[in-house]
């Protein structure tokens, strides 16, 4: 019998949602488990908190008297939340965060002990780290790496541990972790934005990128989640048979919350509150189960921290609520899968946000220059942008037919379109007074008004501008946002620069004006970004053939995808900006595609697994029942029997050929794979998983899901997609 299923389904009915005490308002705390500006006011002195507040506006050094210092504050503010332990909390290349504890108690002799937590155990740490990916940048006897201290993302206090935030790099120098790369990039396109911004107000001395993400999960039962071996070790369902209902009738989408739902809800809530995480959306999705949760956006850096404690946070409260939270971008096959929207914009120390048009037409000047830029910068390095969000479980949305497409293009809707075309027309070189003050005034002075009633929202968009920020919806819902944010703001400093040098070129060589400068560089980049502007449907037949015209790529698969990382100009590019050294860009590259292998390697494992091991076993088992039938049947009747078994002995047939299919498939897959684990070559290993091992599973597939709707329901030992996704 399949127990094991049925048991999760009774268990999971008898769940009753959880009482949330929520007697305080959510301002008052907001944040109390952070150290924050107000907890350092009042755990440090004078000194060690204006050194840590430079440190966090300007980058600036922290001397070693003052971080011990800083660091007996901390401790002592940390023990007064119950802390009794530290660890520096880093990002390793795994996707996961990582932490080691150690406690602050010490003793000092004599049978005594105290807490202590000195300046050097704030600012570095020695992880082993040998058992993190590195790419072959740390050879074995060189096997360290240290994490040091980010002050720009503040500590906090998680259950009773002290978590520092660092970042986590080899002996030599080189990022072991997304936060390094992460950081650099903002450096980079903090310089090159201001650099701009001077054309337009002196004032500005800092750049910063902004990041909204918008989390999208699936809510299991545990019992029932645990019940299914594919779900456990990989994350999503290999096998099960669409419901005869699923999200055809789109009664979830923004439905309202079932209680359990809305308690664990409240309950995760609350945790991000004390943390200092501002969410603030909360909604169903599309899916059975899938729901969304968005925070206000933050500084990229911290939103990107804040992002990866909240997938960790998710799972912890889960447990208390008997749920299972689904991370991955495709748990279910038939029904919508998950991505992680990265709302994206730059705002100045001044209070501007740079992709939102001002009051006046020169501000409005200054944000077409950032939205063109912006532009170019996806237009030239698309390819790129789609390798930032390459991996083997966002594969099944990317390219799969699912939102978004492979192909990188980017939506501005009709009325931005329309400016475009007219800044298009300027006169090549001076332009004329008139022209100049009809564009202020009818062009440019006209952007406000415009995208007040933007509304035409283009769901099937990759890379969409949405009234003051661009949206990058291709991103996986599991991912770590660190990869595309350093992507997309290296690419966009790059560009940045390139702009300033072709602009003052026109100013130094040809004596132009400031602005007819700026507009004749714009119009020429208009000119060539026609190419990656794109409005109609993204995911239509008609889109892929023209983008192939207009040499888009469409990489659908993470091997074609992570190529370009390693192609010079993308190497030269991350080195120009002191983002990433050609070693850590290889290293990365390799870490990808083993990741990819790795995956798709357990995934092949479990669904051969599953196959041999539950589905065909269980065939056998009815078709014996089958065949028992058949023969008491023949008993009664004699020869008259086939009249009354005409269906039975169909279905044996049936069921003889499905276990036929799946055994010599599965026998398939395991050949393919002894064969493809020979190869030392990482690119063709990956493709070979790609075309070879991972286009069986939805073969081995077909079969089992074909026995899920003939067997006994009785007897299947695999909880269904209805049982999964409809519980309530
Ligand atoms: P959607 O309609 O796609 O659900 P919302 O308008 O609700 O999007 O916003 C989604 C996210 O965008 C939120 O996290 C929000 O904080 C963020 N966001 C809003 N404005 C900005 C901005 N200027 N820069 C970055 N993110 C922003
Ligand atoms: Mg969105």
């Amino acid at each position: 019998m399949a127990t094991l299923r049925f048991h999760a389904v009774k268990e999971s009915l008898k769940r009753k949602s959880l009482e949330i005490n929520e007697s305080k308002r959510r301002s008052e705390i907001f944040g109390q488990n952070v150290f924050n500006e107000l907890a350092m006011r009042q755990f440090l002195s004078k000194n060690a908190l204006t050194s840590i507040l430079e440190a966090i506006e300007k980058g600036s050094k922290i001397d070693r008297l003052l971080a011990d210092h800083i660091s007996i504050g901390m401790k002592e503010w940390a023990i007064s939340k119950g802390a009794t332990h530290y660890t520096h909390w880093f990002q390793p290349l795994t996707g996961a965060t990582a932490e080691k504890h150690d406690a602050f108690f010490e003793t000092i002799g004599d049978g005594l002990a105290i807490e202590k937590f000195d300046g050097s155990q704030l600012v570095q740490q020695e992880p082993d780290a040998s058992s993190f990916p590195h790419g072959g940048i740390r050879n074995t006897f060189e096997a360290r790496g240290y994490t040091a201290w980010d002050p720009t993302s503040p500590a906090f206090v998680y259950g009773t541990t002290l978590c520092i935030p660092t970042v986590f790099v080899s002996y030599t120098g080189e990022a072991l972790d997304y936060k390094t790369p992460l950081l650099r990039a903002l450096h980079a396109v903090d310089k090159a934005a201001v650099a701009i911004c001077k054309y337009f107000d002196k004032n500005v001395r800092k750049v910063s990128a902004s990041l909204g993400w918008e989390q999208e999960y699936f809510l299991i039962d545990n019992a029932l989640a645990n019940s299914r071996p594919d779900i456990v070790l990989t994350g999503r369902t290999l096998l099960g048979h669409s419901p005869a209902k699923g999200q055809q009738l789109d009664d979830h989408y923004f439905g309202t919350i079932p209680n359990r739902v809305m308690a664990y809800m409240r309950d995760l809530e609350n945790e991000c509150m004390l943390l200092g995480i501002p969410v603030k959306t909360r909604h169903n999705e599309v899916a059975p189960n899938q729901f969304e949760l968005a925070p206000i956006f933050e500084e990229a850096n911290l939103a990107v921290d804040h992002n990866s404690l909240l997938m960790d946070v998710m799972q912890k409260v889960a447990k208390r609520h008997d749920f299972k939270v689904l991370l991955h971008e495709k748990p279910f096959a038939g029904v919508n899968g998950s991505g992680k929207h990265n709302n994206w914009s730059l705002s100045t120390d001044t209070g501007v946000n740079l992709l939102s048009p001002g009051k006046t037409p020169m501000s409005n000047l200054q944000f077409l220059t950032f939205f063109i830029n912006t532009i170019k910068a996806v237009q030239t390095y698309e390819e790129l942008l789609r390798g930032a969000i390459a991996s083997a479980s966002n594969d099944h949305r990317l390219g799969a037919n699912e939102a978004p497409p492979a192909i990188i293009s980017v939506f501005i809707g009709q009325q931005l379109t329309k400016v475009l075309e007219e800044l298009e027309t300027v006169t090549k070189g001076k332009l004329s007074p008139k022209e100049k003050t009809d564009l202020k005034l009818n062009v440019v002075g006209k952007i406000p008004e415009i995208l007040l009633d933007n509304t035409d929202r283009n769901r099937t968009s990759p890379f969409a501008f949405t009234g003051n920020k661009f949206e990058f919806r291709a991103v996986g819902s599991k991912a770590n946002c660190a990869n595309p944010m350093t992507v997309l703001n290296s690419i966009v400093a790059k560009q940045l620069l390139d702009f300033k040098k072709e602009v003052d070129n026109l100013i130094d060589e040809k004596s132009m004006k400031k602005d007819d400068a700026i507009f004749n560089v714009l119009r020429e980049y208009i000119k060539t970004s026609r190419l990656i502007l794109f409005e109609g449907n993204g995911y239509s037949e008609d889109w892929e053939n023209q983008a192939k015209k207009r040499g888009l790529s469409n990489n659908k698969s993470t091997p074609e995808a992570l190529k370009v990382r390693i192609s010079k100009p993308v190497i030269e590019l991350f080195d120009g900006l002191g983002v990433m050294n050609k070693v850590e860009v290889e290293a990365r590259y390799e870490i990808e595609m083993e990741e990819y292998i790795l995956h798709t390697q357990i995934e092949s494992r479990v669904i051969g697994d599953i196959a041999r091991n539950h589905v065909v076993p269980t065939a056998v088992r009815y078709q014996n029942i089958l065949i028992e039938n058949v023969t008491g049947l023949k008993t009664i009747y004699g020869d008259k029997f086939k009249a009354y078994a005409k269906e039975q002995l169909e279905l044996i047939e049936q069921i003889s050929k499905h276990i036929e299919a799946i055994n010599s498939l599965v026998t398939k897959m395991i050949d393919e794979r002894k064969t493809l684990n020979k190869n030392s070559d990482i690119g063709k290993k990956a493709n070979g998983y790609c075309k070879k091992v991972k286009p069986l599973f939805e073969d081995i597939r077909y079969h089992c899901d074909k026995l899920e709707l003939m067997i006994d329901d009785e007897l299947w030992p695999l909880t269904k997609y209805r049982e999964l996704l409809f519980t309530k």
